[in-house]
């Protein structure tokens, strides 16, 4: 290998442990944050993560137009940041939710979190335990059928 290949093979390491260096302080930052405050940024990142998610967009309109950051936080928060701003599309699952009701493939309600009552496509926002197994359901199937139950 020749000496300008080695050079930046060590100049790459040297940026990847900067790197580690960096998320590993800033871990420890958060780790040491005062509790109050820790909930306050979580909210804060959460209802920004949710607006990008509902309305779309590049992760770099995420941190610098949503968030108010500067190129300063790209690097920092790129990781994460990318995954959520390119996997992360709640207009999509609506879509794909749709698509599984119209055409009744029920065999993919569970995956989706859709009510496991047969016939039913709402939302599971309930998770019980019945007589015949767990049950995800929606609220609706969950009051009819715990109520038989108690
Ligand atoms: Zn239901």
């Amino acid at each position: 290998m020749s000496e300008d290949k080695n050079d930046f093979w060590d100049a790459l390491n040297h940026f990847a442990k900067m790197m580690d260096e960096a998320e590993a302080s800033l871990d420890k930052m958060a780790e040491e944050c005062p509790h109050d405050v820790k909930i306050a940024v979580v909210r804060w990142a959460m209802r920004h993560i949710v607006e990008h998610a509902k309305e779309g967009g590049s992760y770099r309109y995420l941190i610098y137009d949503r968030m108010g950051f500067g190129p300063d936080a790209y690097g920092p928060l790129c990781n994460d940041g990318i995954i959520i701003s390119n996997e992360f599309d709640i207009q999509q699952m609506d879509k794909i939710k749709e698509i599984i009701k119209e055409n009744k493939y029920d065999a993919l309600k569970e995956t989706v979190g859709l009510c496991d009552e047969p016939g039913c496509y709402k939302d599971a926002g309930c998770g019980w335990p019945s007589k015949n197994g767990y049950r995800r359901t929606c609220g609706e199937h969950y009051r009819m059928y715990r109520k038989d139950e108690w």
